[in-house]
Order: structure tokens, then C-alpha cells, then sequence
């Protein structure tokens, strides 16, 4: 972030210092949200409350050793971030400062006050103009591009509020602050155009109009794809208890999810996790490209040793920077692991700011921060030409104190978002992986499922095998109640296939081992193959039944091994999950026939 102290600028005095708010006088003049320069050491903060000449700040950097008398600059500017070539494979922490040294040199901070820009300033990108001299164009208007990694083409955007005709445009190597052509206006100003602008980052980038985000976006997960699917520019939020697997899950979305851009917000999560990140994402491959996967990420780290107040601007820095690529006409996926913790910071901030307390301590505006914040993921016609659309998925990680789901932070984005992805710490403890439970989650998107495919047939398909599916997950748990009281003897044949198929549908599809090569994964496709023979089985098993074979014998099937390894078979020789079925037809006519011959 690019601070310029202006000789015009407000300079005030510190007269408080209260951990990460600090309280200035002499600011008159000052605007809600202005970024100021602290103390001697030009710590970095943003006004979050002004009365008359009275500011109060959020200093984004530890506090300590700053005191009373010391200077406060108004940099009249709100808090923005760099975007342009360059932002991708960038590890940034929470205000848009590269980190990527920082992780070289291993557990050694930045410098407080330090004002390293967000994008490199001596790097040259190929820029290539895709509009010549003399086209009129309005903000959002595509004017050339840069091939900036082997997965991305960087889109070069008109900035908002920019109109006129282009001149002087011309292919070349540039850096980010080079002028590449010059847009002049209607009353003749000339306009210069780089490869980068600068947004505000608590404001909505502009947009040309919304769709229903009805497009799957395919995770690879297949409890999440198959049950509680998301949509491109869909939300989703995944709550649960310590150690449930929510940081497992949004790796696993950072990783394989459908999108171009992945931004990865860890907020406030132990320094470990975000190490763990740091370290694990740049050794990962893209399944499409065998590219790195940096190549389309931008990673935001924000570990619970920064100061807190850093915790909200990393959400914000890492949502605007999803915007611009998606105002490029792409599809985003930004994941924030954990917005409790972002939560948390308002919270402390808002005591610090002697704010009327409303439920758990939160500020009453938290509800409203955190609608503001999912309502900026969408599916939309961007703003400018050529026409294009764009979309920006946020799935959220909540963790509420003990899991408890009433919790305010749970409830406020319970009330935004589409899908809840709820942990359930029994299923954790049981090693069931994803713990996602089947029972209490749910995804606005179902419906959508049949978006899924390309081949009609299939989509309607899996979707009344979805609903199959979740009827014996939900006839189980009332099977295993009636079980629990009176004993499994009570049971008819019918419905011990039925306990037997839920459970196939648990072990054999629902569960995931994130960390096993093949698992880790399924395409679409797989799924489909692997849901269909399970529930296959289960059509055979009732027929057998009928015939009067005994359940004991059908569950002794060897084919059973086989639907259990299907989800290791890989993605290529999706083929061989589908022949599983015609085993099962083979191994099941034998024991009709064996039962028939025995009567
Ligand atoms: P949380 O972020 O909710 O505290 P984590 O994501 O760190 O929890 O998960 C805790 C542990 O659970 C992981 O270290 C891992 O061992 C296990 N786990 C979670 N999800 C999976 C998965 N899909 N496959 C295998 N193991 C998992
Ligand atoms: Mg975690």
C-alpha cells in the first residue's frame, strides 16, 4: 500500500493508546475510514470513529511502544488495495503487503510502518492492446491483456469512472506503473492508463447487473457436489467445533475447486494452519494443467499473532481483489478461514470504541458487516465491453465457542448464505471425513444439481438419485432409533437393505480422505458412477429379498468390496465403477438362482 503524505495533510496528536485503537486530537477536516500514518513509526491505521476534531483508529500493526504527543497524518485516501499483474501468486498479509519475504526468512516480522507496495514496481509484463487508437470505451472496458501466469490472462480494465477515447496505445513491455495508452475525456483531460488501479476496499467494485447464480461449481467433494452442491457466485458457510475439519475443507476447495482465481483469506487461524498453506500450496499441482496452483491463487494471510484489527482488512483486501478478476470475466472461489475470528476483531474494536454492546458482546452493525460481506459474491454481467460474465463464490468457515450453532456470528451468516455445511463433532471423533452432517445441512442450490452435466439425462438423473440417496440417510436415522429400542430382530428384510445401502452411502461415498491421491478428488462424472452402483446394489438387494434370499447372504457379496473401492479407482477408468453394476446384477442372480433351486 502506496501511502503519499501530502504537505496539505491533517496531522494530529495521539492523546490515547488503547491496544490496537489509538485516539488522536487535532483531526478536524479528517473522513470516516481516511487511512492515517501513527506514531513515529508510521504505523498504518484507518478512522473508524470521528468526533469534531476527535479521531479514533484502528492501527493495523502492533501498537506497542507508541504513546501520547506523538504525530497522526491524514493521508486523505481510504484504505485501497494495488490490483494489476502481479497479484497472482502473491502472498499477501491483511493490507496488501507482500509476504512472500517475510516466509523466506522463516518466523522474522515485517518491519512495522513498512509501506512495500502490493505490486512489484520493477517487474514488465507483455501487454497486448486489444482495442486500437481512437475507441471510445467506459469503465470496465477491456483494453488489452497479459498472459500473467501459464493458467491466467490478465484482463487490462478501464478503471470506474474513466470515459473517452483511447490514444496512444501500444503494445510493449511495461511495469504496472507505465503508461500503456491515455483515455481522453470528453472535456479533453487526458486520462493515462496503466496496468494497475487502485480500489477502495470497503466498496462494491461496480457491476453491470445480476443473475441467479444457477451454474454448478464443481468442488470435487462429493458429499458437497452430490448433496449440498455450490454455484458460481454462490455462498456457503461451514461452521463447526475445534478440530471438525472446516480448515481441511477449504483447502480442499482452494485446491480443486472449478474457478479460475482462488483468493485464500486466513484470518486470524493459528499461525500453524496458515503455515501450513504457506508451505503445502506451492508445492501443489493443478489437476487440469499439472501448472502450479499458485498460478491462479492469491493467498492473504492474516495468523493470530498479527494484530486484530488486521483481521478485517484482510477480508476486505481479499474480496476486492476477488472482484477485479471477476470483472475480467472469470469465475473467483474465495475462501476465508475463519470470519469468527474477523468477528472477534470488531468486537474487541468496538470496546476499545465504548460502543453500546449488542448480543455476545458483538457490535449491533455485525449482522450487517457480515450480509455487506456475502452479498458482494455473485454471478454477474460485468460493467463494460466486450460483454462478458463473472462470477465470485465466498464460502465462509465459522467457529463458534464450542460449536455452538445459535452463536451470533453462526446465525448472522446463516442468514445470508445458500449452503451450510454444518461440522458435527460426533462424526469428527468417529473419523468420518468430511464431517459434514447429512441431516442438518442443506444447499439452496440442489436444485441446480442438474447444471452439473453437460448430458441432460444424467443431470435429472442424479438429481432424483440425490433424493433417493438422502431418503434412506434420513430413513437410517429413524431405523436406528426403532433398532436402539426394541432390538435389530424387529426389523423387516427390507428395511435391514435399506440400513445396509445408507450405510454404503456413508462409507462408500459420503466419506473422503482429503490426504489419499486418488480420494481426494472426484470428477463429476465419478460421482455419478459411484452413487448409481451403491444405489444399484440396493434396487438388487430388494429384488433378492423378494425372491426370498437372505439378507445375511446378500451382504456377503464380494462385489460389496468392490462398491467400497470404487472410490479409489481413478478418475480415468470412471468405466470401471460402472461395470461394478453389471457384477452386481451377475452375483445377485446367482443367489436367486441358488434360493430357487433350494426350495
Ligand atoms: P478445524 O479447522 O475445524 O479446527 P481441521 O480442518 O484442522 O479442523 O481438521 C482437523 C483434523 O481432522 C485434520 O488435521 C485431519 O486430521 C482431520 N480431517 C479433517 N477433514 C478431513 C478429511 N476430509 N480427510 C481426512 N482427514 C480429515
Ligand atoms: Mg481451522
Amino acid at each position: 500500500m502506496k501511502v503519499l503524505i501530502m504537505d496539505e495533510a491533517k496531522t494530529g496528536r495521539i492523546v490515547k493508546v488503547a491496544g490496537p485503537v489509538v485516539v488522536a486530537e487535532g483531526m478536524a477536516g479528517a473522513r470516516m475510514y481516511d487511512v492515517v500514518r501513527v506514531g513515529a513509526l508510521n504505523l498504518i491505521g484507518e478512522i473508524v470513529e470521528l468526533h469534531g476534531d476527535r479521531a479514533s483508529i484502528q492501527v493495523y500493526e502492533d501498537t506497542s511502544g507508541i504513546g501520547p504527543g506523538e504525530p497522526v497524518v491524514d493521508t486523505r485516501a481510504p484504505l485501497s488495495v494495488e490490483l494489476g499483474p502481479g497479484l497472482i501468486e502473491s502472498i499477501y498479509d491483511g493490507i496488501q503487503r507482500p509476504l512472500d519475504s517475510l516466509v523466506e526468512a522463516e518466523g522474522e516480522f515485517m518491519s512495522r510502518g513498512s509501506a512495500m507496495p502490493g505490486l512489484n514496481r520493477e517487474k514488465k509484463w507483455k501487454f497486448k492492446p486489444t482495442v486500437n487508437d481512437g475507441a471510445r470505451v467506459e469503465p470496465g472496458d477491456i483494453i488489452g491483456e497479459v498472459q500473467e501466469t501459464k493458467l491466467l490472462v490478465h484482463k487490462i480494465l478501464v478503471p470506474p469512472e474513466v470515459r473517452g477515447t483511447i490514444q496512444k496505445i501500444s503494445e510493449g513491455d511495461y511495469t504496472v506503473e507505465e503508461t500503456v495508452a491515455v483515455c481522453v475525456t470528453e472535456d479533453g483531460t487526458e486520462h493515462p492508463l496503466t496496468l494497475m488501479q487502485k480500489w477502495p476496499v470497503r466498496n462494491p467494485r461496480p457491476i453491470a447487473k445480476r443473475f441467479a447464480p444457477n451454474q454448478g461449481l464443481v468442488t470435487g467433494q462429493r458429499v458437497i457436489d452430490t448433496f449440498f452442491p455450490l454455484t458460481k457466485g454462490g455462498t456457503a458457510c461451514v461452521p463447526g467445533p475445534f478440530g471438525t475439519g472446516k480448515t481441511v475443507v477449504q483447502h480442499q476447495l482452494a485446491k480443486w475447486v472449478d474457478a479460475d482465481v482462488v483468493v485464500y483469506v486466513g484470518c486470524g487461524e493459528r499461525g500453524n494452519e496458515m503455515t501450513d498453506v504457506l508451505t503445502e500450496f506451492p508445492e501443489l499441482k493443478d489437476p487440469r494443467s499439472g501448472e502450479p496452483l499458485m498460478q491462479r491463487s492469491v493467498l492473504i494471510a492474516n495468523t493470530s499473532n498479527m494484530p486484530v484489527a488486521a483481521r478485517e482488512a484482510s477480508v476486505y483486501t481479499g474480496i476486492t481483489i476477488a472482484e477485479y478478476f471477476r470483472d475480467m470475466g472469470l469465475v473467483v472461489a474465495l475462501m476465508a478461514d475463519s470470519t469468527s475470528r474477523w468477528a472477534e476483531a470488531m468486537r474487541e474494536i468496538s470496546t476499545r470504541l465504548e460502543e453500546m454492546p449488542a448480543e455476545e458482546g458483538y457490535p449491533a452493525y455485525l449482522a450487517a458487516r457480515i450480509a455487506a460481506f456475502y452479498e458482494r459474491a455473485g454471478r454477474v454481467k460485468c460493467a463494460g465491453n466486450p460483454e462478458r460474465e463473472g462470477a465470485l463464490s465466498i464460502i465462509g468457515a465459522v467457529s463458534p465457542p464450542g460449536g455452538d450453532l445459535s452463536d451470533s456470528v453462526v446465525q448472522a451468516t446463516l442468514h445470508v448464505v445458500k449452503v451450510f455445511w454444518s461440522l458435527k463433532g460426533e462424526l469428527a471423533y468417529q473419523r468420518h471425513f468430511p464431517a459434514i452432517d447429512w441431516l442438518t445441512s442443506y444447499s439452496f442450490y440442489k436444485q441446480y444439481l442438474k447444471e452439473f452435466f453437460e448430458d441432460k439425462e444424467k443431470g435429472l438423473e442424479m438429481q432424483a438419485m440425490n433424493v433417493e440417496a438422502m431418503r434412506l440417510l434420513e430413513q437410517e436415522s429413524e431405523l436406528l432409533e426403532i433398532v436402539r429400542l426394541v432390538g435389530a430382530e424387529a426389523l423387516s428384510p427390507q428395511d435391514r437393505v435399506s440400513l445396509e445401502t445408507a450405510r454404503s452411502i456413508r462409507e462408500d461415498f459420503l466419506h473422503q480422505n482429503a490426504f489419499h491421491e486418488i480420494d481426494t478428488y472426484t470428477s463429476m462424472e465419478k460421482q455419478y458412477e459411484m452413487l448409481k452402483t451403491v444405489l444399484h446394489f440396493h434396487k438388487q438387494a430388494l429384488a433378492a429379498v423378494q425372491s426370498g434370499v437372505e439378507t445375511a447372504e446378500i451382504f456377503k457379496l464380494p462385489v460389496r468390496e468392490e462398491i467400497a473401492r470404487a472410490k479409489y479407482v481413478p478418475q480415468e477408468q470412471v468405466a470401471a465403477v460402472a461395470k461394478v453394476r453389471d457384477t452386481i446384477d451377475e452375483q445377485i442372480k446367482q443367489l436367486q438362482s441358488s434360493a430357487v433351486s433350494q426350495r
